[in-house]
């Protein structure tokens, strides 16, 4: 969707005012909106009340550049793009997708491009129900000698929760989200923009029973 609509439709008046004033290189949303943005686009999605209609032609009226309000890693798992559950178009999302929703320099260097060089002014970690990398990684790498990358990495995030009680693999998932936020977190210029509140990082947490995307705390 183009940004100026959005940002009539969602932020208002005040929003709008500041941004015809400014002199910054492009008006952005806050970290706090651009939460707002994505929460309210998943309570569309719950309520089936999608917004987005003429895909095509917001691609299209997007040809000359991009801003992403917000950047996503999560996993490649087929049940959880983040268009559909945030309900947004073309242009909204900066999406890195890996099995597992880790972290590695590749990865890295995509998120780092979307704070960078587009602005973004969130970051989430999501991860998922009954995430196959997670389970795999539970019982052990035998079983995925193909996630031979992706495999420590999950491994290490979910070790500090073999010993916590509830349900294991939601655990595991979840330490496994956190990891990939302070991974991010740790990172100099992150820090120095979350420090500036010009960027918020957190981990949200899908639902597949309801549809709903939780902030991980
Ligand atoms: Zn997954």
């Amino acid at each position: 969707m183009n940004y100026t609509t959005l940002s009539w439709m969602t932020v208002g008046i005040t929003f709008f005012c500041a941004a015809a004033f400014s002199t910054e290189r492009s008006p952005r949303l806050t970290p706090d909106q651009a939460l707002k943005m994505l929460m309210e686009g998943n309570e569309r999605f719950v309520k089936e009340e999608f917004i987005h209609k003429n895909l095509a032609q917001e691609a299209a009226d997007l040809k000359e550049g991009q801003e992403p309000f917000a950047a996503i890693i999560g996993c490649s798992d087929s049940r959880v793009p983040p268009e559909i559950i945030f309900d947004q178009g073309p242009g909204d999302l900066f999406v890195v997708r890996d099995a597992g929703n880790v972290i590695g320099p590749i990865e890295l260097d995509s998120i780092q491009y979307s704070i960078q060089k587009l602005n973004t002014p969130i970051v989430v970690v999501l991860g998922h129900e009954n995430c196959g990398a997670v389970h795999a990684t539970l019982l052990g790498q035998s079983n995925v000698p193909e996630l031979s990358n992706i495999f420590p990495i999950i491994e290490k995030a979910i070790k500090q929760c073999k010993e916590t009680k509830g349900d294991l693999l939601k655990n595991a998932i979840q330490c496994n989200v956190k990891e990939g936020v302070r991974n991010l977190k740790a990172q100099p210029n992150i820090a120095n923009l979350i420090k500036q509140n010009k960027l918020k990082v957190v981990g949200a947490y899908f639902n597949f029973d309801d549809g709903k995307v939780s902030i991980i705390e």
